[in-house]
């Protein structure tokens, strides 16, 4: 089979348009987003308001990355040192650390086989632990059924949280990810659904959060400039009160996001295209495990998640070499060590945490991650799903070849004895 090669980690370049805005800054100097002349909209107070249009949300606020974002909504929704803090078991390292960053005691949730937060346990750990919040990632861009997530957690008092890091342009039976809760952070880091090098958004239909957050994020006394955001009163008293933890976005970055947001959904229906190919491809064969995705998810492809649910550790690392030899990245998350982006629970020492996770445990031992750059065409993913299939039905008969010859050689022992 034809080696494929292209690279896994080529995005698309940034449009004329972004790059036309992004030398205008440079142009004008006038980098900082605070650094304005009378009456001039920056490029971060304009990406704010389209964000806050585009999302259906009142307040927006551009920060330095989602894992700040995260940090400081926790810190603007009341977290103090020692808080429980509930979380799903299977997220990216930066939410782990937005929780230890503000302080709080993570108390992990298990995830079910579509890769969602499982609400039973989720119920379970609210009861147990008392906690009154809840950062959700929606891990990969899975959506948990968002309705009885939010009944869940109205029953437990729960403030939540939603890291939306792979949801922008996600929809949960018609309505907006990141719209559900009462904070939600986007990422337009490198490898996110808009590209800024680093990034993050956060926003919150409540006043009174905002107004902490802005000022967390390092307004010095520019609160009130900021275009998405409560009127002045809100922000009474409270500068006095909120440290400056210094995490703003500037201009250049923001100038960039702008032509990019404009097409999100252009972008999320190109991503489908890819990940539908490969998908389909892996369905066909028995194999593979591919998530459901049901009807009420509106879904953004940028990665695909299957499971290899009878291999063995020996034929799941067999699967991720061949692939590589063949050009083909795959990520597995039951390896033994971490590498690259991925780590898991286990990883996570400083969180102290109780309980273990067997059934996220379990879950995570057989699945394989894969990137899907908008840089592949769909010639490409029909190829990369080739060669997958092909890899992981060679390693099955290969492995029954082995089986017959060992039952063969049994066999023929227990004759002889
Ligand atoms: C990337 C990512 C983040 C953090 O984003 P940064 O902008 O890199 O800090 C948080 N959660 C998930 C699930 C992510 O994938």
């Amino acid at each position: 089979m034809k080696k494929f090669n292209r690279s896994f980690t080529q995005q698309q370049p940034i449009d004329a348009n972004g790059i036309a805005a992004a030398v205008a800054v440079m142009q004008s100097g006038r980098l900082h987003r605070y650094n304005r002349e009378a009456n001039e909209h920056t490029e971060t107070d304009l990406f704010e308001q389209e964000f806050a249009r585009y999302l259906g949300v009142n307040n927006v606020l551009a920060c330095a990355s989602c894992g700040y974002a995260l940090a400081i909504a926790l810190k603007s929704a009341g977290v103090v040192a020692g808080d429980a803090v509930l979380c799903n078991g299977w997220t990216l390292s930066p939410v782990p650390g937005a929780i230890h960053n503000a302080g709080g005691e993570a108390v992990l949730v298990e995830m079910t086989g579509d890769f969602c937060i499982d609400l039973d346990d989720l119920a379970q750990k609210a009861e147990q632990s008392g906690a009154k919040y809840l950062m959700l990632s929606h891990m990969r861009g899975h959506l948990v059924d968002m309705t009885r997530l939010m009944t869940v957690a109205k029953r437990y008092g729960l403030f939540v949280i939603e890291d939306c890091a792979h949801t922008m342009g996600a929809q949960w039976d018609g309505k907006n990810s990141g719209s559900f809760g009462d904070i939600a952070c986007f990422s337009t880091q490198t490898y996110k659904h808009i590209n800024s090098g680093e990034g993050g958004i956060l926003v919150t239909p409540h006043n009174d959060v905002m107004a902490k957050a802005i000022i967390y994020s390092g307004s010095y006394m520019f609160y009130g400039e900021h275009p998405a955001a409560p009127e002045l009163s809100v922000f009474e008293g409270l500068y006095q009160q909120i440290p400056n933890y210094s995490g703003r976005m500037d201009n250049l970055r923001a100038a960039i996001l702008r032509p990019q947001l404009a097409e999100m959904d252009v972008r999320r229906e190109a991503w489908n295209a890819r990940y539908q190919v490969i998908e389909q491809r892996l369905r066909q064969s028995k194999a593979f495990n591919c998530p459901v995705r049901v009807g009420k998810e509106t879904y953004v492809g940028s990665s695909i998640q299957f499971r290899l649910p009878d291999f063995s550790n020996e034929q799941l690392q067999a699967m991720v070499d061949r692939c590589q030899a063949s050009g083909v990245v795959l990520k597995w998350f039951g390896a033994a060590h971490p590498q690259g982006y991925t780590s898991s629970y286990k990883d996570w020492q400083y969180l102290n945490l109780a309980a273990s996770l067997p059934q996220t445990e379990a879950l995570l031992a057989t699945v394989m991650d894969m990137r899907i750059p908008l840089t592949f065409s769909l010639e490409d993913c029909q190829q990369i799903a080739d060669i997958i299939v092909s890899q992981a039905e060679q390693i099955v008969k290969t492995t029954k070849m082995l089986d017959l010859t060992n039952q063969d050689k049994e066999g023929g022992h227990a004759g002889t004895s």
